[in-house]
C-alpha cells in the first residue's frame, strides 16, 4: 500500500492497442508527477489478457489479481482479442472480471468535449459537452456472465440482477458526485436511466433511487427511460449533468457518449469501489488498427489523469491532484489549436504525433511555471 514516498500503480497494459497506448502514458505520468513537486509513482507491470490466456490458460491468474489488489490504483490498457475465446464462445474479458472481483461498482464515464476536437454534432453547443454517465458495474444484466442457462438448445436465459444494497451504494455515489460537480458550478441534476415502465426490476431500481434522493435534497433527482435518454443524448446532450444507470444500459450509452465527443479514443473511464479503483480508456483493443500507429492515446492519458485526481482526493495528496490537472490541461492544450486531428476522426495524426504534442505541452507548462 501507499507509503510516504510513492503511490504503487498496478499496470495492466493488456492486448492490442492497450499495449500501444500504455507505454507513452507511463512516460507522461512520470513527467507530470515530476512537474508536480516530485510526486513518485512506482509502476508494477501485471500480465493478463488474451495473449496471456493463450499462453497460460487463464486470462488473469489469482496471483496476479492479488498483486493488483495490493496497489493503490490499477491502470489498465485494453484486453481481449476476437479470436481468443472461452470454450463457450465468449471473448475473454478480465477487465470485466476485475470489476466483479474487486467490487468496483461505479463505472464513471465522463463525456467532456475537448476544445479543438469536434464531434459529429454541428450545433455549437455540442462543442462544450460536459456530463457524466455512472454505470453500475457489478450486477444488472452482467450478473449473468458465465451463468447463461440454455435449455435443450431451444431457449437461453441470462438473468438480470438488481439488488437493494448494490443500488443504494451506486445511487449514493452518484448523488455525491453530482454534489461535487454542483459545488464546481454544474446544475446539480442527477437522472436515473432505466426501463421502469416495462420491467419490475427497473421499477425497483427507480424506487430505490428516489428513496436515496431524500438524503440529498440539494440535488434535483429525475428519472428517464433508456430509449428516451438515447434520443436526448443525441438531440440535446448539452442539457445533461449526471446520469446513473444499470450495467448493460451504461455499456451502451457510454459508447454513444464517446461518439459525441469524437470517438472511443478520447473517452476515459474509472471503475471505482470502496477500496480499489481501475482506470482505463473506454475503448477495447481495436485489432483492426493495432500495429498501424493509428491508435489515439488520448483516452488513456485522460484516464491516467482521473487516476491521479482520485489518488489525490483519497489520500489528501495535493501533488497528485495537481499532476492530474497538469495532464488533463496538457491534453486539452495539445488539441486546442485545432490542427491535431486523430485518424479515427478522419485526420492524419496517430499515437506518435498526439503523444509528442501532449508531451511538449507538459514541458512548456513546466517551463512557464518555473
Ligand atoms: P470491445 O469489443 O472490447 O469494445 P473493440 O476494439 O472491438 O473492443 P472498440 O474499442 O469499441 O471495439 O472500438 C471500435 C473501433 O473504434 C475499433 O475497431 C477502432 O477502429 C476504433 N477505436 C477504438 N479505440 C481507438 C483508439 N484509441 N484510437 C483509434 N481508434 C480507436
Amino acid at each position: 500500500m501507499r507509503n510516504d514516498q510513492e503511490f504503487h500503480i498496478a499496470v495492466m497494459a493488456g492486448d492490442g492497442i492497450g499495449l500501444e497506448v500504455m507505454a507513452p502514458c507511463l512516460e507522461l505520468l512520470t513527467a507530470v508527477c515530476a512537474r508536480a513537486g516530485g510526486l513518485a509513482l512506482r509502476f508494477e507491470a501485471i500480465e493478463s489478457g488474451a495473449t496471456y490466456y493463450r499462453e497460460h490458460g487463464t486470462a488473469l491468474s489469482d496471483e496476479n489479481l492479488a498483486r493488483a489488489a495490493k496497489a493503490d490504483a490499477i491502470l489498465l490498457g485494453a484486453m481481449g482479442l476476437p479470436d481468443v475465446r472461452y470454450p463457450d464462445g465468449r471473448e475473454i474479458a478480465p477487465q470485466i472480471d476485475i470489476r466483479m472481483a474487486l467490487d468496483l461498482f461505479a463505472g464513471v464515464r465522463p463525456v467532456r468535449s475537448i476544445p479543438g476536437l469536434s464531434g459529429p454534432l454541428s450545433d455549437p453547443r455540442a462543442q462544450n459537452l460536459d456530463f457524466v454517465l455512472i454505470r453500475e458495474s457489478t450486477e444488472g444484466l452482467f450478473a449473468a456472465m458465465g451463468k447463461t442457462k440454455i435449455v435443450d438448445d431451444k431457449i437461453a436465459y441470462d438473468t438480470m440482477e438488481i439488488t437493494r444494497a448494490g443500488s443504494e451504494r451506486l445511487f449514493d455515489f452518484a448523488f455525491d458526485l453530482t454534489a461535487k460537480r454542483k459545488a464546481a458550478g454544474s446544475p446539480g441534476v442527477l437522472t436515473c436511466v432505466d426501463k421502469a415502465n416495462v420491467f419490475g426490476g427497473f421499477a425497483f431500481f427507480r424506487k430505490i433511487f428516489f428513496e436515496r434522493a431524500a438524503a440529498f435534497p440539494e440535488i434535483e433527482a429525475r428519472a428517464a427511460y433508456v430509449d428516451a435518454m438515447a434520443l436526448t443524448q443525441i438531440r440535446n446532450p448539452w442539457d445533461l449533468d449526471v446520469l446513473v444507470t444499470e450495467n448493460m444500459f451504461g455499456d451502451i450509452l457510454s459508447d454513444a457518449g464517446a461518439a459525441l465527443i469524437g470517438g472511443m479514443g478520447v473517452a476515459p473511464s474509472a471503475d471505482i469501489g470502496a477500496s480499489h479503483a481501475v482506470f482505463q480508456p473506454c475503448h477495447g483493443t481495436a485489432p483492426d488498427i493495432m500495429g498501424t500507429g493509428k491508435a489515439n492515446p488520448t483516452a488513456m492519458f485522460l484516464s491516467a489523469a482521473m487516476m491521479l485526481d482520485w489518488l489525490g482526493n483519497r489520500h489528501g495528496e495535493a501533488k497528485a491532484i495537481e499532476a492530474g490537472a497538469l495532464l488533463q490541461d496538457a491534453v486539452e492544450a495539445a488539441f486546442a489549436g485545432g490542427d491535431l486531428r486523430p485518424f479515427e476522426m478522419g485526420g492524419t495524426n496517430g499515437l506518435k504525433d498526439i503523444t509528442a504534442r501532449v508531451s511538449e505541452t507538459i514541458h512548456l507548462h513546466s517551463s512557464s511555471r518555473t
